[in-house]
């Protein structure tokens, strides 16, 4: 069996990466997304172990001391992280792993992976972000502000990546990703690998 491929996924808040990833997940066999560690607090909805593993300060900084993390970053004040082993184990068991990690973290991985196949997804006009951005409407103008311009500040790093996505219509941006990742499982190395008893036979 091959190894599976990493995906690293980043994009700025609004850009729809979430989405686009659930979707992705759902919709392939044999691909997982890895479900990061933060000390940020839980958001209204999310669940403990299947949106992140929610860790206090110390706990992810004992961690981080252990070894344990493939990547790791500060974003927007708090920690967020990818454990090792769990990643390492869907790879070596020939799954496709996606991570949603900033551009730190994407760093990161192509220093440790250099086969990893980086994607990064960008809302299709400014407006339209500042629109995502603004919820329903009841932000303040400051909070909006600080928004975009985290948002600048990550997109400016979309020169670092094998691949760029526009969300604009989400079902073509949805087919782009799959694309991506289909077209990597057809590479001659992983396709050699899952068909090796086919090429044994027809060469026979
Ligand atoms: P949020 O708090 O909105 O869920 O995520 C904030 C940012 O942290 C996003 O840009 C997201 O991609 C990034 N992030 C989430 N998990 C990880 C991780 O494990 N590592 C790194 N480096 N960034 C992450």
């Amino acid at each position: 069996m091959s190894q599976g491929t990493l995906f690293v996924v980043s994009a700025p808040s609004g850009a729809g990466k979430t989405s686009l990833v659930r979707e992705l997940v759902e919709s392939l066999d044999g691909i997982q997304v890895s479900v990061s560690h933060t000390t940020r607090p839980r958001r209204d909805g999310e669940v403990d172990g299947v949106n992140y593993h929610f860790a206090d300060v110390p706990g992810f900084e004992a961690m981080i001391e252990r070894g344990e993390f493939f990547e790791y970053a500060r974003v927007f004040d708090n920690y967020y992280g990818t454990s090792r082993p769990a990643v390492q184990a869907a790879l070596a068991a020939g799954q496709d792993v996606i991570l949603e990690i900033d551009w730190q973290g994407a760093r990161q991985v192509r220093q440790q992976l250099p086969d990893a196949v980086s994607v990064f997804i960008l809302p299709p006009s400014r407006e339209e972000l500042e629109r995502r951005l603004s919820g329903r409407g009841t932000d303040e103008h400051a909070v909006i502000e600080r928004r975009m311009r985290d948002a600048v500040s990550e997109m400016s790093h979309h020169d670092e990546y094998d691949y760029l996505v526009i969300n604009d219509d989400f079902t073509t941006a949805l087919d782009e990703l799959r694309a991506l990742v289909v077209s990597r499982r057809l590479t001659r190395e992983r396709a050699g690998a899952t068909h090796a008893a086919l090429l044994q036979a027809l060469l026979a």
